[in-house]
């Protein structure tokens, strides 16, 4: 992982202000450069904790929302290996992921955002990731099951397939609604799967079907 820059290490800082306490997600957060993930013309403005466009109408998501599902999935029961994430975008959270946790796979429906991601991927060194093109609805069937599962997009309804592939004493972590989205939490004990409500969010819809 790249040695924590001074903007990382006062952008971690500032997350730390904001609430967030653990320690991995804050040095995580302060060597993963996110200026690398973010196009030319919005450079200056990667180190500050907001949203940003990324092409393709999708955005790279805000740091302390990054940090705050992080955490979140650190908290599972279990203690989490395999994480999956929907929506992989820039890749911003997928490098974060992977500087925690042992092996992260990431589905993402847009080719080119998928293929710039990977090229990150490789750059940043990282070879705990499997990245796949494909419909972040159906998870990743072959690599279940999940100890996490991450959806940073926000979904219409729970979709079944991944919660599905939790694994026992995993935790799935995703937006759910249209205009206005709610940040849930549902922890799988045996066949019981228990839902929680985190917070207020708004995040790019998680589309259905069709590939771009
Ligand atoms: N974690 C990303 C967030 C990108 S925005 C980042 O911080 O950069 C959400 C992403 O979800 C977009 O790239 C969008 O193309 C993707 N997405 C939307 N619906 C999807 C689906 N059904 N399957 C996979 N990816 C999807």
């Amino acid at each position: 992982m790249a040695l924590s820059s001074r903007r990382g290490l006062q952008l971690a800082q500032l997350l730390e202000q904001e609430g967030v306490s653990d320690n991995r997600v804050l040095t995580a957060i302060a060597n993963i450069p996110r200026d690398i993930f973010i196009p030319d013309a919005l450079k200056h403005k990667a180190y500050q904790n907001t949203a940003l466009p990324i092409g393709q109408g999708q955005t790279i998501s805000q740091p302390y929302i990054v940090a705050k599902m992080t955490e979140l999935l650190l908290k599972a029961d279990n203690t989490p290996k395999r994480i999956l994430e929907i929506g992989t975008g820039s890749g911003y959270q997928t490098a974060i992921l992977a500087g925690i946790f042992e092996q992260v796979f990431s589905v993402e429906r847009i080719k080119s955002l998928q293929f710039q991601a990977k090229r990150r991927m490789n750059q940043l060194d990282f070879h705990n990731i499997s990245m796949k093109h494909g419909d972040g609805w159906e998870g990743w069937k072959s690599k279940a099951p999940f100890d996490g599962i991450i959806v940073t997009a926000a979904a219409a309804e729970l979709p079944q397939a991944l919660v599905d592939q939790l694994n026992d004493g995993g935790r799935l972590i995703i937006p759910v609604g249209n205009d206005q989205q709610q940040l849930k939490c549902i922890d799988r004990k045996g066949d019981e799967f228990i839902e929680q409500t985190i917070e207020a969010v708004r995040f790019v819809p998680l589309v259905a079907g069709a590939l771009l």
